[in-house]
């Protein structure tokens, strides 16, 4: 029998988030208020109110019955996410947010104001259970699967932060979605999926996104890979490869002794063949131990195997991490890597490093409290 100490310890990880007008689809949004014994159109009253006016502010919900009003927002617009602090890059125009879930567990997200375009760098799970080594989310575990309305929450809460001119560059908009924070988002398929959707769902029943500026990235597990190409979606699917041999990448990236390179990349190319969107592969360059000439080659043999045009490779400058012993490669070793990639064809882009400085670079993520 469980002690009370024990039940204390354990219940808030149990607990399921607050249920969100974010997790539920519109049908579903109606019938929990008809359940209250209002009238269904205020679901649609409640989610523009969100999704349009990005808040849930009750002294502003004019609309809905003074009367009903606390309990249309307690049942639909719980609190998820509580700021615990930010902090600011690039003169303000990266802004790293630490939030607390409703249990006490701790999350980010990261905000990227480009010339032409806002990212929003989100998270899915509250930790991970990839456990590359080289990363700073997978040293801690994972704690828990977000909700959809968890993930969904972080981007509204940017672009509140964007409207309201908190973001250096004036007043702006969210324009992309990466899932590429802390956690790995085809573990948590379910709550992802519903995520994209509300993120890319025409105002006011969603975000309105368009579905080309949502990255999913993964790992690499090949059942989930295949269920989001059955989706039907136009979203953009980010693969961390980190090596093109077995050897190697059943060390980077430990799941890979579940799935291997080979399937991993006919699985991507199944992603590119099913929505016509161009696949992106990561590959963090970390020195001496994947960034080798030959390893360039084989990655780009490897990819050029599976058809032309049909992926472009994202190198990774290596951020550091706690703990870390391994580096980012020489800056030649790197220009010789993409070059290789070039001359087999590949499209490559090293991405850049924004955030490194305030720990809210790819990789880098942990959310200590502390
Ligand atoms: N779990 C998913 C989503 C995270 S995306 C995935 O792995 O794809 C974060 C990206 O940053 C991944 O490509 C990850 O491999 C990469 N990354 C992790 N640690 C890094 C580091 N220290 N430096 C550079 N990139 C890193």
């Amino acid at each position: 029998m469980a002690t009370p100490g024990e039940l204390t310890f354990a219940a808030p990880r149990r607990a399921k988030p607050p249920r969100h007008l974010a997790d539920l689809a519109p049908a579903e949004r109606r019938a929990v208020v008809a359940e209250l014994g209002e009238k269904p159109f205020r679901a649609g009253q409640l989610a523009s109110h969100y999704f349009d006016h990005l808040g849930g502010d009750l002294e502003r919900m004019t609309d809905l019955p003074k009367a009903s009003r606390a309990k249309l927002v307690d049942a639909l617009l719980p609190l998820l996410l509580i700021p615990v602090r930010h902090l600011e890059a690039d003169r303000g125009r990266t802004r790293k947010s630490v939030w607390r879930l409703f249990d006490g567990a701790t999350v980010e997200s990261v905000l990227m104001r480009y010339p032409d375009r806002v990212t929003m760098c989100v998270s899915s799970q509250a930790g991970c259970g990839m456990n590359c080594p080289f990363c700073a989310t997978g040293q801690a575990g994972l704690t828990r699967n977000m909700s959809a309305g968890e993930i969904v929450d972080q981007v509204v809460a940017g672009a509140r932060m964007l409207r309201d001119g908190e973001i250096a560059g004036g007043p702006g908009r969210v324009s992309n979605v990466v899932f590429m924070g802390m956690g790995e988002p085809l573990a948590n398929y379910n709550a992802v999926l519903g995520a994209v959707r509300r993120l890319t769902e025409p105002t006011p029943d969603g975000l309105g996104l368009s579905q080309r500026n949502v990255t999913v990235s993964t790992v690499g597990l090949v059942p989930a890979m295949d269920r989001l190409t059955a989706e039907g979606l136009n979203v953009t699917l980010a693969l961390s490869l980190h090596a093109p041999d077995d050897e190697l990448r059943d060390t980077l990236v430990p799941v890979n002794t579940r799935w291997k390179v080979a399937e991993v990349l006919d699985a991507a190319r199944r992603y590119f063949d099913a929505t016509g969107r161009r696949v992106s592969i990561e590959y963090a360059l970390i020195r001496d131990i994947n960034d080798h000439a030959w390893r360039a080659d084989l990655l780009g043999s490897e990819l050029n195997r599976r058809g032309r045009g049909w992926v472009h490779v994202n190198p990774i400058p290596l951020n550091p991490t706690p703990g870390s012993k391994w580096t980012a490669s020489d800056p030649q070793v790197e220009h010789t890597f993409v070059a290789r990639l070039r001359a087999h064809g590949i499209p490559t882009t090293v991405r850049d490093t924004r955030g490194r400085d305030i720990d809210g670079a790819c990789g880098q993520l942990a959310a200590v409290s502390s």
